[in-house]
C-alpha cells in the first residue's frame, strides 16, 4: 500500500524511531512570542508494525507488553507550527528486569519532550537568557533552566565535584543590580574557573563555601587572595588558619591611597596652616589639592614638566 505524501513526508522530518503517524489533528490556542496566534499540530503516533520492543533497563528485545498508556509530549515546531505528539507508551514484560518501560531512544528522559527539543533548548539557552528561550518555545523558565543545567554538568562536571582539589583560590565580590546587592565569587586559581557564588559579601556569603568544604579540604588550602575586605578575612581565619592570604595589588594600592597618602595630605595642609599666614595657606593648599594622583604614580611616568616640579 502506497502511503499517502503528506504521511511519508512527516515520517521524514519525525524520524520517530518505531513509530509512524496515525492521525493529524490541529489546534488553535494562544499567541506566540509576538502576539500573533500560535496553531498547535497534534500528531497521534502508533508503533510501527515490526519494530522490536526494548527494554529500557537492559536493552534486551522483550516480546510480551504488559500495558500501554498514552503520553503528550513536545517536540521541535514543524514549520510554523507547535507540535505535540501522543505517543502510546509500552510497558514491557523484561524476563530480566521485570515490568519496565520500553526504551523510546527520541524521547527525553525526564522531560516531557523529545530528545531534539531538548537538545535545541540547552543550544539555545547557551547564548540566551532562560526567559527567551522559554518564550520562544512556550515552556516553562523552570524547564529551560534544568535542561540548561543538565547540559552544563554533562559538559563540565558536577558543580560539587569542583570543590575538590582547591589549593589556590581567589574571593571577590561583584555588584549586581546596580549595585543594590552584592555577591560573593569564588575562582579556582589552578583550574582557572568559578567553584562558588553566595549572594551577599559579608562573612555568611563564604560561610557556605567553607561549610560545603569541610574541614579536610579547608585544611588543605595553601593561599586565599582577597581584597581588604575585613569580613572574609574573619571568615578565613576560623576555617582555613593554615593558608596564606595574599592582598591583591589593586586593593593595596587603592587603600595605600585612601587611608596612607590622603591623610598626610591633610595633615600637612592643616600643619601649613598653621606656619604660615592666611594668604600663604591657600597656595599651599592648592598644590597638595590634586596632588593625589600625583603621589600615587610612578615617578618614572610623570610626563609634563609641570608635574615634575611639583614632585
Ligand atoms: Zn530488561
Amino acid at each position: 500500500m502506497t502511503e499517502p505524501v503528506s504521511r511519508d513526508l512527516l515520517g521524514v522530518l519525525g524520524d520517530w524511531e518505531g513509530f509512524e503517524v496515525a492521525q493529524i489533528t490541529t489546534e488553535a490556542v494562544g499567541e506566540d512570542v509576538f502576539g500573533a496566534p500560535a496553531p498547535r499540530l497534534v500528531l497521534v503516533l502508533r508503533p510501527k508494525a515490526g519494530h522490536a520492543k526494548r527494554c529500557s533497563q537492559c536493552g534486551a528485545v522483550v516480546e510480551k507488553v504488559h500495558d500501554v498508556s498514552e503520553r503528550r509530549v513536545r517536540d521541535l515546531p514543524l514549520g510554523e507550527w507547535d507540535t505535540w505528539l501522543v505517543v502510546p507508551r509500552a510497558r514491557v514484560q523484561c524476563p530480566a528486569c521485570g515490568p519496565t518501560v520500553e526504551a523510546v531512544p527520541w524521547l527525553d528522559r525526564y522531560q516531557r519532550m523529545t530528545t531534539r527539543l531538548a537538545e535545541t533548548i540547552a543550544r539555545l539557552a547557551q547564548v540566551l537568557p532562560i526567559k527567551q528561550v522559554a518564550a520562544w518555545f512556550g515552556v516553562g523558565w523552570d524547564t529551560v533552566k534544568q535542561i540548561d543545567r543538565r547540559a552544563l554538568v554533562a559538559q563540565l562536571g558536577a558543580p560539587e565535584d569542583h570543590l575538590d582539589g582547591l589549593r589556590r583560590i581567589a574571593i571577590d565580590e561583584f555588584a549586581i543590580r546596580r549595585g543594590q546587592q552584592y555577591a560573593t565569587v569564588v575562582l579556582d586559581l589552578d583550574r582557572k574557573r568559578v567553584v562558588w557564588i553566595a549572594r551577599g559579601r559579608d562573612q555568611a556569603a563564604l560561610h557556605g563555601l567553607f561549610a560545603a568544604l569541610g574541614p579536610a579540604r579547608c585544611g588543605a588550602l595553601e593561599a586565599i587572595a582577597v581584597d581588604m575586605w575585613k569580613p572574609y578575612a574573619a571568615e578565613i581565619r576560623a576555617h582555613c588558619p593554615q593558608a596564606a592570604v595574599v592582598y591583591d595589588r589593586f586593593h593595596i594600592v587603592a587603600t595605600y591611597g585612601r587611608d596612607v597618602v590622603d591623610r598626610v595630605r591633610v595633615d600637612e595642609t592643616n600643619r601649613l596652616a598653621k606656619a604660615a599666614g592666611p594668604g600663604a595657606v591657600r597656595d599651599a593648599r592648592r598644590v597638595i589639592k590634586g596632588a593625589r594622583w600625583l603621589l600615587l604614580r610612578n615617578k618614572e611616568t610623570l610626563s609634563t614638566p609641570a608635574e615634575r616640579v611639583r614632585r
